[in-house]
């Protein structure tokens, strides 16, 4: 690292992690004019798009709406192949933007950070990697994602499996062998449900082992066109406005109307043309009051279970598959193609842990209730440590003494998703409440944003500290508790509950006043005393 400049720091804003959010933080720092440098513990860039490359893993948001929309050349420059990119296609988009706007020079890669601690005096972070590299900056910027850290299943056994196992969100660069093989994949999420199809034919066999049914449906895919590509640039500034003032973060058509505005007939008529709409249309596109009616959530939640019945030759295995626990978007649903079609091969089997629990993984494969199967692979697709799991394993450590992993253990508190209280200086967009449920980028994009542009205001005004309030963190996380009920995502056994987790608590992970309540609070902070109120003058740097 370089030597410290005069204000005793080696660097004015620190990035921790490359992926889509930390890129960004960089680019915009470099752009405001701060020294910026960024720490990636991957060896390369792209965050969850440089960890999750399992066969098929691709984008559930539209790539022009999930990729970055702060430069009309870049929007202009990158040719998607299609409505939904695939994995490989997307890391070379990251690498692109990383090399376009001359950021590389400023990532070192290979380098995770084993701690991060306030010098309360120096008014600084000192920031170390588990290669020993140290730097100091005044600013930093933790963008490691909420999906970060990969969950492995509380299941005896696991070290004991003699085939290979792998996770989907840790999946190796080297080709994996699937051909001819026997293969456990164990969870159905987005992940689980992806991977399936992609693999069915080419494996010997397959087993699901689903612990709670999803309500998937068709992603519904298509190259981008000509046609399309140029009516996207032609409308770049709409596109803008629509991504960036949407409470969802899609350019999705709103139905327009409630259910109540169709007869029965019509409803049936409206939902055929919404199982054929493109990924989160299903939600964003569909009556206005999918979420918060329940007679027309479980209308709509039938006619998905009869679509499975359609498609599933064996009633019992399409029984298996329609949730009986939760509503339409209460879980995340997943959007992917022929996924309960996979089930139609003669080489693809469905296993409910609800019925046959898992027993125990030995060195042949896995013992559940009903018998032992063997595995030449097991593929775990159990998701993540959400929201805190990156944060709280980084040896934070704040102001008077504060150590995240254990102030964070009953849930973490937090403002506005992305600062806390006796965190000075340090940010965390893609953190803990920081998505609403919508197309995450965008959410970051807006966070990223404001803390750009919160410390541009401290360098024109001589601030060198920024801390929200106890009384600004407290009105947050009350608005949080108070909504987390009324949240689309409300299914308590989801991710966003920290329950995949045993032993995580149990509180909500998302912002449940979505994209508004953000703006509004923030809008209303930046135009009050209570903004500058959460800076600090410079005091001299012993
Ligand atoms: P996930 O949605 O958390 O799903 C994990 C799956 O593993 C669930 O089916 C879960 O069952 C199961 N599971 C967890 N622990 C288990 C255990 N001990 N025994 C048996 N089953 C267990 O994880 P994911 O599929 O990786 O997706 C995570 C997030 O990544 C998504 O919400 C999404 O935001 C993102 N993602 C996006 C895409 C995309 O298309 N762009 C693709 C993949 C992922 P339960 O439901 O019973 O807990």
């Amino acid at each position: 690292m370089a030597g410290q400049s005069d204000n005793g720091v080696d660097v004015e804003v620190l990035v921790i992690g490359a992926g889509v959010v930390g890129i960004y933080a960089l680019y915009r720092a470099l752009d405001a004019g701060f020294s910026a440098r960024t720490l990636e513990a991957g060896d390369g860039v792209g965050g969850v798009w440089y960890w999750n490359r399992y066969p098929s893993a691709r984008f559930d948001s539209e790539s022009y709406t999930y990729a970055y929309i702060f430069s009309k050349e870049l929007f202009d420059e990158w040719r998607w192949k299609e409505e939904f990119a695939t994995q490989p296609e997307i890391e070379s988009y990251l690498n692109f933007v990383v090399d376009r706007f001359d950021l590389r020079e400023h990532i070192s890669t290979g380098e995770k950070v084993a701690s991060a601690v306030y010098d309360e005096a120096g008014r600084a972070w000192v920031v170390t990697t588990e290669k020993g590299t140290v730097v100091r900056a005044r600013w930093v910027i933790s963008a490691t994602g909420g999906l970060s850290v990969p969950h492995y299943p509380e299941i005896e056994g696991l070290e004991d499996f003699r085939g290979r196992a792998y996770h989907t969100g840790a999946w190796p660069h080297t080709p994996v062998d699937f051909a001819d093989k026997r293969v456990a994949i164990i969870g159905n999420g987005p992940s689980g449900a992806q991977l399936l199809p992609a693999i069915v034919d080419t494996v010997a066999a397959v087993d699901l082992y689903q612990r709670t049914p999803t309500w998937t449906t068709p992603l519904n895919n298509a190259p981008i066109s000509d046609e399309r590509q140029a009516w996207l640039s032609e409308h770049f500034d709409e596109v803008v406005k629509i991504l960036t003032t949407s409470p969802s973060g899609f350019l999705h058509e709103p139905a327009g109307k409630f259910s109540t505005a169709d007869s029965p007939e019509q409803r049936q008529e409206f939902y055929e043309k919404i199982w054929r709409s493109p990924g989160f249309a299903k939600l964003t596109s569909n009556y206005y009051d999918i979420t918060t009616n329940r007679e027309v959530n479980l209308e709509f939640c039938e006619f998905l279970a009869g679509k499975i019945r359609s498609i599933v030759k064996d009633p019992v295995t399409a029984q298996r598959l329609i949730p009986t626990d939760h509503l339409f978007g209460a879980k995340r649903p997943p959007f992917v193609a022929n996924y309960y079609e996979s089930f139609n091969e003669p080489n693809a089997s469905l296993i409910s842990l609800r019925e046959t629990p898992i027993v125990r993984v030995d060195a042949t494969g896995i013992e559940t209730t009903e018998r032992h199967r063997e595995y030449d692979v097991i593929v775990y697709a159990t998701g993540f440590d959400f929201g805190t799991g990156a944060l709280t394993r980084m040896g934070v450590r704040g102001r008077d003494g504060l150590d995240l992993s254990t102030d964070w253990e009953d849930g973490p508190s937090d403002f506005a998703g992305f600062s806390a209280h006796r965190l000075p200086n340090f940010f965390f967009p893609g953190g803990p409440h920081g998505a609403g449920g919508g197309n995450y980028p965008r959410y970051s994009q807006d966070q990223v944003d404001w803390i750009t542009d919160t410390l541009v205001y401290a360098r024109e005004h001589g601030f060198d500290v920024f801390e929200p309030t106890e009384a600004q963190q407290d009105a947050w996380m009350t608005m949080i508790e108070t909504l987390a009920p009324q949240s689309i995502f409300s299914a308590e056994h989801s991710h966003y509950y920290g329950a995949n987790v045993q032993g995580k608590v149990r509180k909500f992970l998302l912002n449940p006043g979505g994209r508004g309540k953000l703006h509004e609070i923030l809008g209303e902070m930046t135009s009050t005393e209570d903004y500058t109120g959460a800076f600090t003058q410079s005091a001299p740097v012993a």
